[in-house]
């Protein structure tokens, strides 16, 4: 019989990481982390539910890796360094090789951005993952979704709508083989890269900054109220894979770059003058990144044809409870 000590077993051995900064990591009532003198620190949780968030029968070492890389796009998106996280898992069964999987998906993602797994909770109950994450900004330059000015130039990085497309090609199907061998967008849903490197050097270039998560449409939504501007992006510009090119027609790729979600690319502005010394750091962060609009005065996001004329898509994005 495994029990629930046996999976936070599983669970802290498989994620070790080490840091100085982390005082006591799983095993007591709290963990213990050291603060950085004259860092904020960022703090961010996303709870992925089965069904809603993910199809069905999403391989465990998937789940594992997007629930940290959902979180981790948030510090990104702030221009945060991560640094610890907290899982609270429901599960409807102490099933050993689940939370084994979850584990070296978790491990692969947290290896890579030196994230410890400090604590978290884990209890019977429907499929639901919650990843709560912590990461240090010097004070005062964190990256915000206000800030943007009509006159910037709006930007994402990578590119949009393969996992919106994957999605749409798995359709109503919910088998664990479509879902995991359809190549290089269903890579894109299921293993999501959060853009770690791009936010932190964006931290002193971009005027503000906002991960897509439900839709860049919606998304930019958010950067226009919060800084009180207008946004019009060209959809000629959008940038997208090789593989959304050759698996949907143009009207469905529109629809997924500019609507579908799930992509945890970075969009941001920045004024002109801060274009090349942008293009020079985010290159050197290995990141390649696409000019997609302006900002403007007035409200709202606005997608443009060549002609300058407004698409309208059925969607914007995705709203929880639309
Ligand atoms: P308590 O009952 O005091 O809340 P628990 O028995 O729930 O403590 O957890 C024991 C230890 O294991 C704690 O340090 C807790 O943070 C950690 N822990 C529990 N579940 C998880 C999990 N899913 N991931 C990481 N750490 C966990
Ligand atoms: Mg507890």
């Amino acid at each position: 019989m495994t029990g629930e000590f046996d999976l936070i077993a599983i669970l802290r051995e498989r994620t070790a990481v080490a840091r100085d900064d982390v005082r006591l990591g799983i095993g007591d009532d709290a963990a213990l982390v050291v603060p950085k003198p004259g860092q904020d620190l960022a703090v961010a949780t996303d709870a992925l539910v089965a069904g809603v968030h993910f199809p069905e029968a999403t391989r465990a070492e998937d789940l594992g890796w997007k629930s940290l890389a959902v979180n981790l796009s948030d510090l990104a998106a702030m221009g945060a360094e991560p640094a610890f996280a907290l899982l609270s898992l429901s599960l409807p069964a102490p099933d050993r090789s689940f939370v084994e999987g979850f584990a070296d998906g978790f491990a692969a993602l947290a290896a890579a951005h030196r994230v410890a797994l400090i604590g978290g909770d884990t209890t019977r109950g429907p499929l639901n993952v919650c990843v709560t994450v912590l990461g240090f900004v010097p004070s005062g330059r964190a990256l915000r979704r206000a800030g943007a000015r009509a006159g910037d130039l709006v930007f994402a990085t990578g590119t949009l709508g393969d996992a919106a497309a994957a999605l749409r090609l798995l359709g109503e199907r919910d088998d664990a083989h479509s879902s995991n061998v359809d190549g290089a967008l269903f890579a894109r849903l299921h293993r999501p890269t959060p853009r770690v490197a791009a936010g932190i050097a964006l931290r002193d270039v971009a005027s503000s900054c906002i991960d897509v998560s439900d839709g860049l449409l919606a998304d930019l939504g958010h950067v226009a109220a919060s800084s009180g501007v207008g946004i019009e992006i060209d959809a000629s510009s959008l940038p997208m894979s090789a593989e959304l090119e050759r698996r949907l027609d143009a009207d469905a790729r529109i629809a997924c770059a500019a609507a579908g979600g799930d992509d945890y690319e970075l969009a941001f502005t920045l004024p002109p003058e801060n274009e090349p010394a942008m293009m020079q750091s985010l290159a050197n962060a290995g990141c390649r990144v696409t000019r997609i609009g302006r900002i403007v005065e007035g409200s709202g996001v606005r997608l443009l044809d060549d002609a300058g004329d407004e698409i309208r898509l059925r969607s914007a994005g995705w709203d929880h409870f639309a």
